[in-house]
């Protein structure tokens, strides 16, 4: 295990229970170790592309994953002080003591495509006081904290702390995955956010996350100082396709959004995607965004990428299908999922209209918030079932 520039200024016994990977706490999987690395809503710029590159290549099985929070994952780490060192000079973990809570989600496109207003400023004024209190560092790892700006993405994440735009200024409050009906000015957002997380844990014993929690007094306080939310219709936004060809608001740019089988990006795409300069967004979907490329830009990126195994074409099974790791990375599984998933497209006339995940076990991991298939592999097969 790497170790942590902060172990000295963070109390041990204050530790998460919880096993959520991070990169000072990395799973010792069945193909090596697995270190995850926390990206505030998404963002992710070239240089650091760059580092993970060094870091899936030099240290990993040659691929950084996509996580189902908007994260990335290397996997079959070998040596884990190299990567580590890696991942901490790109600037992918800038408060070492709060490595594993930056769990921020951020509507996709934000800013530069449809949307109540420009939620980025609000995040990342969260994520600056968030990693100044030194109190938040105690927070589980599995909290997931949202900002959404009115489409609706991150609501469907069920965040356990957030903000959910109802107009360009205002917001209602999201606890609990739910929005509350308090409304808080755009300003005032952080500050509430904070409140409500240092809630949270007055109101916790050993629950993860705020939907488990036996009682709320300190979270209702917080929220009971709040005034109340006016009716509101909220966009459907949400649901669009973030793949192809995204228009931008305006300055006549273009995001393009792609996806990948597995949600596995080889070290070598990586580096072309470095190439292009630009930064980039992964989502809770497990799509990859480029952003603000002009046209002339964005034409070239789809005719070198595409062939690389990009997908842009909001058609294709793998915009609607995610999968667990399965065998042999991970020794739970029952059987090789994603080799499994590979011969079941690979079929004529499999037709994929639903959004499916496939996992090698019960315990689902990854599997996605909004509604969805679950295929599941057993002893004896596949199982389906609607979650
Ligand atoms: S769902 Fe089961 S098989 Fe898949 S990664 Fe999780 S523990 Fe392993």
């Amino acid at each position: 295990m790497i170790r942590n520039p902060a172990a000295s200024t963070v109390d041990p016994m204050s530790r998460p229970s919880d096993r959520c990977p991070g990169v000072f706490s990395a799973h010792p999987a069945a193909d090596g170790h697995l270190a995850r690395i926390r990206l505030p809503g998404g963002l992710i710029t070239p240089a650091q592309v760059l580092a993970l590159v060094g870091v899936s290549d030099g240290f990993g099985d040659g691929h950084f994953e996509l996580t189902s929070r908007g994260n990335v994952q290397v996997r079959g780490i070998t040596d884990i002080d190299g990567a580590g060192e890696l991942i901490l000079d790109a600037g992918l973990i800038p408060s070492p003591s709060h490595e594993r809570v930056r769990n921020l989600q951020l509507s996709a496109l934000t800013g530069r495509r449809g949307g109540l207003l420009d939620a980025r400023p609000i995040l990342a004024e969260f994520d600056r006081r968030l990693q100044s209190d030194a109190a938040l560092a105690k927070l589980p790892a599995r909290i997931l904290f949202g900002v959404d700006d009115g489409r609706g993405d991150i609501l469907t994440q069920g965040p356990d702390i957030g903000v959910l735009a109802i107009d360009d200024q205002s917001f209602d409050v999201v606890v609990g995955g739910k929005p509350t009906g308090r409304q808080v000015a755009a300003a005032d957002a952080p500050a509430v956010m904070i409140d409500l997380a240092h809630a949270f844990l007055a109101d916790r014993n050993d629950e993860w996350r705020v939907q488990d929690l036996a009682g709320r007094a300190a979270i209702d306080g917080v929220l009971a100082g709040l005034p109340v939310t006016g009716e509101y219709s909220r966009s459907q936004a949400g649901s669009e396709p973030r793949v192809g060809w995204l228009a931008q608001d305006d300055k006549n740019l273009v995001a393009l959004g792609s996806v990948v089988p597995h949600g596995r990006i080889p070290a070598r795409v990586g580096e072309f995607l470095a190439a292009i300069e630009r930064d980039i967004y992964l989502t809770p979907r497990k799509e990859i965004l480029i952003v603000d490329l002009s046209e002339g830009m964005a034409d070239t990126v789809l005719r070198v990428m595409a062939p690389m195994g990009l997908i842009f074409d909001e058609n294709s099974p793998w915009t609607r299908i995610t999968d667990c790791t399965g065998s042999p990375g991970c020794d739970k599984s029952h059987t090789d999922v994603r080799g499994d998933l590979d011969r079941h497209l690979g079929a004529v006339d499999v037709a994929i209209d639903d959004r499916e995940h496939w996992v090698g076990c019960e315990r689902g991991c990854g599997s996605p918030h909004e509604d969805h298939i679950r295929v599941e592999a057993t002893p004896t097969g596949y199982t389906r079932r609607r979650l």
